[in-house]
């Protein structure tokens, strides 16, 4: 699996070679300066609407939508297991394909709209490991991911995925 995480590393490592007097060109060192960003995981990809966003007429947005263009591969936030994968999704068409994590905090993170996806139930994953990537639907106007996130536990188990994954606020 491509891991973005990895690159990331190597990028660090020339650059701390270059410290080291070893030869190296300026890109390996703004890589490495670069602090992880959604951009990380979810490459030329942004925060297209928030959790809890008003909809006419309809409930709160239950998630947050990163839009992205389609087959964009999508890298795990954390180390996390798969405990789910669907290509029907709770039997909505509106979900679409979906994979379920859980991280290893016990988050169960959703991640719909996938074009496809390249993990089985049970498998393991480490952050930045590329598991899936970004669908697009009949009921959408862009290609987009929609994230939901639940605690394991508690009496309001959905929570903003962005308390999960930090990158996932619009900023
Ligand atoms: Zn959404």
């Amino acid at each position: 699996m491509r891991r973005y995480f990895e690159f990331r590393t190597v990028s660090c490592l020339l650059a701390a070679g270059a410290i080291a007097g070893v030869a190296l060109g300026l890109a390996g060192q703004s890589a490495c300066a670069a602090e992880p960003s959604l951009e990380s995981f979810i490459p030329g990809s942004h925060v297209a609407d928030v959790y809890g966003s008003k909809r006419d007429g309809k409930r709160d947005h239950t998630g947050v939508d990163v839009a992205a263009p389609q087959g964009t591969p999508i890298a795990a936030p954390a180390d996390a297991t798969v405990v789910e994968v669907s290509d029907l999704f709770h039997g909505e068409p509106r979900y679409g394909k979906a994979v379920v994590l859980k991280l290893d905090d016990g988050t169960l993170l959703w991640v719909t709209h996938l074009d496809g996806y390249s993990v089985r139930a049970g498998d393991r994953l480490s952050a930045g490991d590329v598991f899936a990537t970004v669908g697009m639907t009949q009921f959408m106007k862009v290609p987009h991911v929609h994230i939901e996130a639940y605690r394991e536990t508690g009496v309001d188990r959905r929570v903003d995925p962005a308390a999960v994954w930090p990158f996932l606020a619009r900023g």
